[in-house]
């Protein structure tokens, strides 16, 4: 069970970014898009990890949980 500060309504997201990189967003609690506006695909556009994340959605996920 999640403790209560866990920011559980938003997941992780592998998906391109503007240039087609694969980054980490974070996804909108309805898990349709992305904190930074982009629309979640079903298919990634590789099954590669990285450690890049999206900075529009980090910086929007930090707003998000500094305002709870
Ligand atoms: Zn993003």
């Amino acid at each position: 069970m999640p403790t209560g500060r866990e920011p559980e309504m938003h997941e992780m997201w592998c998906g391109a970014d503007t240039s087609g990189e694969p980054v980490w967003h974070v996804l909108t609690p309805d898990k349709t898009s992305t904190l930074c506006g982009v629309e979640k695909q079903e298919e990634s556009p590789r099954r590669h990890s990285t450690d890049r994340h999206c900075f529009s959605c980090m910086k929007t996920f930090q707003t998000v949980v500094a305002s709870r």
